[in-house]
């Protein structure tokens, strides 16, 4: 696409979104920069899915160069991005944090991101990862068809649970399943790792009041907003509506009722409210609608100014100490 004054008018909207809201900005933890050889690969995968499946097309809107990326973030106004990549065979998740660290070291905005692989080697370079400074790591169970509970990664998720290094996780079955997609795998990596900070990427998409269930039993459990509650996926995995009272919280008992007559999210019943443990995530570049697509289905949810305030940025902020 032409990046330029069509992403500059889209970036108005996008600002418009978190001023309103007395915001310094978003931290989105779900952005993809890998190496371009690797992402050209995937947006052929997406430019493929269409025609393959006979199913839904896959535009990605925000194909340009990497620079023009990061800056598109930048005139959007994300304080903090990450840099989600990962390997779909052995031997290649090392090279792919070769890369992130490069990455970060020109992009200071950008949270360093690592990944890791069920491989002979993971519990070494995890420990260098963190070692070299990486803030937060990228599991994609779908891509990489493994058993997120194999042997092989315990030693690895010891060290991140050490470290309190948060793991964004695609292990929703959502837009297709895989082998070990789903709650049951993660469900015992948490068992023996009760304290690791998993984020549940997509919000565990289509497994939500699964995924939204562990999160209640673990703590440290925390989901991310990409791609869920859009037009989009909303066609093909609707978040449950019964679901949405446990997004809220936790409750502000001394907020004033709102003017409108809208309930405000205090008023909805008391759940285990995991207001504090959703984080803002996009999927940017690779979505088939605008960036601020998904900050408007967020609001639309009717949770709350307090709520988008902590999800969009300040619960993002506090896990990653900005
Ligand atoms: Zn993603």
């Amino acid at each position: 696409m032409e990046a330029g004054t069509e992403t500059e008018g889209e970036a108005v909207g996008v600002r418009r979104f978190w001023e309103g809201l007395g915001l310094l900005g978003l931290v989105d933890v779900h952005t993809h920069f890998m190496p371009e050889s690797v992402l050209k690969k995937v947006w052929a995968y997406f430019d493929a899915l269409g025609p393959l499946t006979g199913g839904v097309e896959w535009p990605i809107t925000y194909r340009a160069e990497e620079d023009e990326r990061v800056g598109m973030l930048r005139e959007f106004g994300v304080r903090a991005f990450t840099a989600m990549l990962y390997p779909h065979k052995p031997g290649m998740a090392e090279w792919l944090n070769q890369w992130a660290v490069d990455f970060a070291r020109r992009t200071p905005d950008c949270l360093h991101t690592a990944t890791l692989f069920p491989e002979q080697g993971v519990a070494e370079y995890v420990r260098r990862a963190l070692d070299d400074g990486a803030r937060v790591f990228k599991a994609h169970v779908q891509v990489g068809a493994y058993d997120p509970a194999d042997a092989l990664l315990d030693p690895a998720w010891g060290l991140l649970a050490e470290a309190g290094t948060p793991v964004v996780i695609h292990c929703g079955s959502g837009p297709s399943p895989g082998k070990h997609t789903g709650p049951g795998p993660v469900g015992q990596v948490l068992a023996r790792h009760p304290r690791l900070r998993l984020v549940i990427a997509h919000m565990g998409m289509p497994e939500y009041e699964d995924f939204l269930d562990l999160a209640e039993r673990f703590g440290e459990v925390r989901l991310d907003t990409t791609m869920a509650f859009t037009d989009f996926s909303e066609e093909f995995a609707p978040f449950p509506r019964r679901a949405l009272p446990r997004l809220a919280g936790p409750p502000r008992p001394d907020g004033p009722p709102r003017p409108d007559g809208l309930r405000r999210h205090a008023d909805l019943p008391r759940l285990a409210g995991l207001g504090d443990r959703i984080l803002l995530g996009t999927d940017f570049p690779n979505i088939p609608y605008p960036y601020e697509h998904q900050l408007r289905a967020l609001e639309r949810l009717g949770l709350g100014e307090d709520w988008l305030r902590a999800v969009c940025h300040d619960n993002g902020a506090r896990l990653f100490g900005l």
